[in-house]
């Protein structure tokens, strides 16, 4: 990074520790949840964790929190790791919160010896009416002032397996009255008789978040744990536990979400959209999903740019999709192949050209001369789109209209004579004619046109299924809407069409990114084959969202 960026509040707290000698190395971790797919908004959360430690000294972890048997599952493991290997960042360690169950037990036990932890026989309905509300204190458990001995021996018992599911649980000893409700006795674990992905049945309890999250922090002496606004009450809670078991003393900081404009970013609710089938699975293009974005065609480094970009907030906000298509644009516009398609096509004859001729035209591959140049074939028909084409032509139109003119990109100026209609009205064919010594790189024609247009040769057109993607919700902020965020989704949000491509386009490859001139930026689906290629409409080349959106 060359430009001169202002300090996020991380960096300055990073810069003011290691100048005061608290620190020499920054230890981070990201720490995901494996019972989903990352989305962007994980996406921010790896960006900030790993760009800390390349820009200071130190090393980020990546620790699966998997403290949670049910949700959970090595698919999601296996995604997630491709979807940060992908995004360029290397963590240093692979770590699991479940490879320190033991420890977490341990401690635990200690928490009991020192009278701080108890286990509590009422349910979980029982637990949430003895806990009072935010303006009323709540009731001790009668199980409250068990002795440390009986404690031991009933937490030693949980752990053998001798109680049901959701018959005891053992609960920090904290204060019932306490004005942060997480204070008031916080279970600590819970009985869970169920498959773990990594611990197989070695375990039927399981620590809660707050006492799994902090103390593996400060295993691993992450120097700053960084993490959302919504974990703010939850800090009390990680202090607590450090500063009576006398561990490292990791630090909590919070940052607001990221939430993006037209979708949604909680991965139950992504989720949902994929076991409803309303979209084709976790990595459908138009899900926020990092597999999503990238099968769409979005760059590693324009995502990143993108996070970089909007740096984090201390408050909660909407960031709009459109800064994302922004730096988007940017980079393919610079990497991006140029190629020709027709995604809506009529068919143009040029009547003065000879029957049968073929021409192989140069074309530039890109704005960059090193990306050189390739070869199109012209001939006496081609398809052109047809909206490049009005039979009354409106103010100021610069395509193709009867008895007008236009420049045929990398090709010749031609001149419209005529069209035909079918018994709809419709107009099935254009007639023109070519001026031959106006050829593109030798012009000798005299002629200015101000419009140019792209073509497809008929005879050498190949076919493509091509999928246009629309916003995947009709509003800015579904999950802010009344009912269910599900009835906001955009019915139109894939379009399907069938359109003639360039030849060059027959061995386009799915690593490459490719403009189909004034039609957008375009990628090789998956699901592209050598008898039926697909191709995905990365991003129109301008700005369709928005309220004031240019069409
Ligand atoms: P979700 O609600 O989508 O399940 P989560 O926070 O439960 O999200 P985790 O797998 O627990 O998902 O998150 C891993 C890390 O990513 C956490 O540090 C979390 O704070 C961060 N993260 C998750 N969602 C966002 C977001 N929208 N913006 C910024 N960071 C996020
Ligand atoms: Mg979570």
């Amino acid at each position: 990074m060359s430009e001169e960026k202002s300090l996020n509040f991380i960096e300055e707290i990073i810069e003011e520790g290691i100048a005061s000698g608290k620190y020499k190395t920054i230890v981070t971790r990201f720490p995901p949840e494996p019972n989903g797919y990352l989305h962007m908004g994980h996406a921010t959360s790896i960006c900030l964790n790993f760009g800390l430690t390349k820009k200071y000294p130190g090393y980020t972890n990546l620790r699966f929190d998997d403290t949670n048997p049910i949700t959970e599952d090595t698919e999601y493991v296996e995604s997630i790791k491709e979807d940060i290997k992908w995004l360029g960042f290397e963590w240093k360690n692979e770590l699991y919160a479940s490879d320190y169950f033991d420890e977490l037990y341990n401690y635990a036990v200690q928490l009991i010896n020192k009278g701080l932890a108890y286990v509590d026989d009422l349910t979980s309905e029982e637990i949430a009416t003895y806990k009072g509300t935010p303006t009323q204190p709540g009731k001790d458990s009668p199980y409250r002032n068990r002795t440390v001995a009986e404690n031991l021996s009933l937490f030693e018992k949980m752990k053998a397996g001798e109680f049901e599911d959701g018959s005891k649980t053992l609960r920090a000893k904290i204060d019932m009255a306490h004005t942060n409700m997480l204070m008031r006795d916080p279970l600590i674990y819970r009985i869970k008789h169920a498959h773990h992905h990594r611990t197989g049945n070695k375990w039927c309890i399981y620590p809660m978040y707050d006492f799994a999250h902090g103390q593996s922090d400060s295993i691993e002496h992450i120097t700053h744990s960084i993490c959302t606004l919504e974990f703010i009450p939850h800090r009390e809670l990680y202090d607590w536990f450090i500063e009576k078991l006398e561990i490292y003393p990791s630090h909590q900081y919070e940052f607001a979400r990221r939430n993006l404009s037209y979708t949604v970013m909680s991965k139950r609710k992504l989720l949902q959209l994929v076991n409803e089938k309303h979209v084709n699975g976790w990595d459908d293009p138009r899900m926020p999903t990092i597999s999503g974005m990238r099968r769409r065609g979005f760059t590693a480094s324009s995502i990143r740019k993108f996070c970089d970009t909007i740096g984090i907030a201390k408050r909660d906000n909407v960031t709009d999709f459109s800064l994302l298509e922004f730096c988007l644009r940017e980079d393919l516009n610079n990497t991006a192949l140029r190629a020709m398609a027709v995604l809506d096509p009529i068919k143009l004859v040029i009547t003065n050209y000879p029957e049968n001729a073929t021409e192989e035209l140069l074309s530039e591959n890109g704005p960059d001369e090193m990306q050189g140049k390739r070869t199109v074939p012209f001939s006496k028909e081609l398809w052109i789109e047809r909206e490049d084409f009005l039979e009354v032509p409106i103010k100021k139109w610069f395509r193709l209209a009867p008895g007008a003119s236009v420049r045929l990109k990398s090709a010749y100026i031609v001149t419209c004579t005529g069209f035909d209609k079918d018994a709809h009205g419709n107009i099935t064919t254009i007639y023109c004619t070519y001026h031959p010594d106006s050829k593109s790189g030798g012009d000798h024609s005299g002629l200015t046109v101000k419009g140019t247009i792209h073509w497809v040769s008929v005879a050498h057109a190949a076919t493509a299924e091509v999928r246009l993607y629309d916003r995947l919700f009709k509003v800015e902020n579904p999950s802010n809407e009344e009912g269910d965020f599900k009835d906001y989704i955009n019915p139109g949000s894939l379009q399907i069409i069938k359109a003639y491509i360039e030849p060059s386009l027959l061995s386009a490859s799915i690593d490459k990114r490719y403009q189909f001139l004034r039609k957008g930026y375009f990628c090789v689906d998956k699901e592209s084959t050598a008898d039926k290629l697909v191709f995905n409409r990365t991003v129109t080349l301008k700005d369709t969202w928005g309220g004031n959106a240019k069409k």
